[in-house]
């Protein structure tokens, strides 16, 4: 789970009322990337959580050994 800074942030980011990465807040942002240190939710929109949280298949990938 990652942490923000909620230094330089809205307080709509800040309130899980827009997207923390893109500021858009409709359609309001769902997804929970992260948290701050007072431990509420940092919400992003569909598309930035995407971009943000890496995808789960990507850390299965093995490079074959030699
Ligand atoms: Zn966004």
């Amino acid at each position: 789970m990652l942490t923000f800074d909620p230094e330089g942030l809205s307080w709509a980011q800040r309130d899980g009322d827009a997207c923390v990465v893109c500021h858009k807040k409709w359609p309001r942002p769902r997804i929970r990337v992260g948290r701050f240190p007072d431990d509420s939710s940092v919400l992003a929109c569909q598309d930035c959580a995407e971009a943000l949280l890496p995808a789960p298949l990507a850390t299965v990938v093995a490079f074959p050994m030699r």
